[in-house]
């Protein structure tokens, strides 16, 4: 299998190397409260063997660290289905990953690539889950990880990152503002990036769970609802169906429903609008999904217009 990245707004193709994150071109138009420019999608040639999920992933399996991320349950809840009316609803549960969220599967991806590279600094910025998720997987790849946090986060949140033996910035500011610190930090000190969006591998790691849930249901599911923050897990379960529609595997693509809380919903109200404006300060006590300025918003808004 042969792997490159590929712009999401002009097109430009580039190799997957340790320094290319963004797309120059597209990012010398960044503006600050803005969305990413040139956020990199990751693009395969070839066939995949037997072994179809890590097949399609653009580091080998012999890097990924030894720790069991993905492969989490489908459950078929009879009380919410009953309650609810769906009768045909799954959850995908997400917290039975090694340090209980979601943001394991991008951990894992940068964490394989990382190793690959012989790179042993890791520097995320987060809201909490990212943070913890990259500490604990990076301790199971034997990484330096350093974080920039919002000193409001969840306690809960910095107390598990601290366990596993990451090291803890507090940012006196929001979560934009701790992203800004950690680039500027990353930059400086050469370590590598796992910003959410940033790191085009954030993205290609949460395509995973969409590749699990056709292979556990043995089929495309009609549709998907993701919860929104920045926008990756939201792009990553579009680009898992995508991949497997170009490998015949689906015919379809799920309609795929993005989900904010009222108080954090940049994304949403740029999907009525059709722009981001200025930021507005979110407020929300799903404190993992609250974000004043979407990272991914430029992509994800052009999956969910393109895609309906
Ligand atoms: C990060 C996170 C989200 C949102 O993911 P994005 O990729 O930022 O949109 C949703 N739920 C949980 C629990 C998270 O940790």
């Amino acid at each position: 299998m042969k792997f490159h990245y590929r712009c999401s707004q002009c097109g430009a193709e580039y190799d997957i190397t340790p320094d290319r994150m963004v797309c120059p071109a597209c990012a010398e138009a960044q503006k600050p409260d803005e969305p990413l420019r040139g956020v990199l999608e990751t693009v395969f040639e070839g066939t995949p063997g037997k072994d179809l999920l890590f097949d399609i992933l653009p580091v080998e399996k012999e890097y990924f660290p030894p720790i069991p991320v993905g492969g989490t349950p489908l459950w078929q809840p009879a009380r919410i289905r009953r309650s609810e009316g769906f009768p045909e609803l799954y959850i995908k549960d997400d917290t039975a990953n090694p340090t209980g969220s979601f943001k394991d599967r991008a951990s894992y991806l940068v964490a394989a690539f990382a190793r690959k590279h012989e790179i042993r600094d890791i520097i995320v910025a987060s809201t909490g889950n990212a943070a913890s998720s990259m500490a604990g997987v990076g301790a199971a790849a034997h990484l330096n990880v350093k974080i920039f946090i919002p000193k409001t986060a969840p306690r809960a949140k910095m107390v598990q990152a601290l366990q596993y033996g990451a090291e803890v910035n507090l940012v006196d500011g929001t979560y934009d503002v701790a992203f800004d610190k950690s680039l500027e930090y990353s930059r400086a000190s050469g370590g590598l990036s796992r910003n959410t969006a940033y790191n085009p591998l954030t993205i290609e790691g949460k395509k995973t769970a969409a590749i699990e849930i056709v292979l556990q249901l043995g089929s495309a599911p009609d549709a998907v609802f993701v919860p929104v923050g920045d926008g990756v897990i939201l792009a990553g379960i579009y680009k898992g169906f995508r991949d497997l529609r170009r490998l015949g595997i689906i015919d379809k693509l799920p309609t795929v429903y993005a989900v904010q809380a009222e108080g954090s919903s940049a994304i949403a109200r740029a999907f009525d609008k059709g722009d981001f404006g200025a930021p507005v300060p979110s407020s929300t006590m799903a404190d993992s999904i609250s974000v004043d300025v979407p990272r991914n918003g430029y992509y994800a808004l052009r999956e969910l217009k393109e895609n309906g």
